[in-house]
């Protein structure tokens, strides 16, 4: 084997609208070692929530650093969300991809929209909610957010929710662990199609 030219990795988007549980249904599957995943550590200038640790998570910086790497053409897609910035550098995704692992980003969906752009050969996955009202249960039920705020969320679900057509894949997080089983079955596929 060892004269085989390693494939680049894939560049897996898993992304849907805000509370539909992108995080929980990744958390099923990214130790798989059968899919070679490699996740993709984003750039935010969102303020680290306790348990969150610099450069696993995020790479937490500030306002100033997000938009000079911005402007270096550092990020691969940047987008706003909430009042905070959001981005995946460039750099880590090439290395890994060039090492032949398949590359996850966990982004919001103005970000997917910029992936498909660049990478035409993305492999894009949007997860949607069993119905609106279980999301509204779902924004409710882990937030502590003022009423706007939860409003706005879900002004913002539903608009998203309007770009599913643009997407390769669409899977229901009803059960996040047979969303994710679904995951595996779709991102092996494309493995082998990428050899
Ligand atoms: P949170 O602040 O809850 O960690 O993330 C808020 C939203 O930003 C989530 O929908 C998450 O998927 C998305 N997000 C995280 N990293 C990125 C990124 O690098 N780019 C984009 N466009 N969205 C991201």
């Amino acid at each position: 084997m060892e004269d085989t030219i390693m494939a680049k990795g894939l560049l897996i988007v898993l992304s849907g609208p805000s509370g539909v549980g992108k995080g929980t249904v990744l958390k099923e599957f990214i130790h798989d070692k059968d899919l070679k995943l490699a996740y993709s550590v984003s750039m935010t200038t969102r303020k680290q929530r306790p348990g969150e640790v610099d450069g696993i998570n995020y790479h937490f910086v500030t306002k100033e650093e997000f938009e000079q790497a911005k402007k270096n053409g550092e990020l691969l897609e940047a987008a706003e969300f909430v009042g905070n910035y959001y981005g995946t550098p460039i750099s880590e995704v090439e290395r890994l991809r060039n090492e032949g692992k398949n590359v996850i980003l966990e982004i919001e969906v103005q970000g997917c929209t910029q992936v498909r752009e660049k990478v035409k050969d993305a492999l894009t996955i949007f997860i949607v909610p069993p119905s609106m009202a279980e999301l509204e249960k779902r924004i409710r039920g882990r937030n502590t957010e003022p009423e706007e705020i939860v409003q706005e969320r879900l002004a913002k679900a539903a608009r998203e929710m309007e770009l599913i057509g643009m997407y390769k894949y669409v899977v229901c997080n009803d059960d996040a662990k047979l969303a994710a089983d679904i995951i595996r079955v779709i991102i092996k596929r494309h493995m082998k199609s990428n050899i």
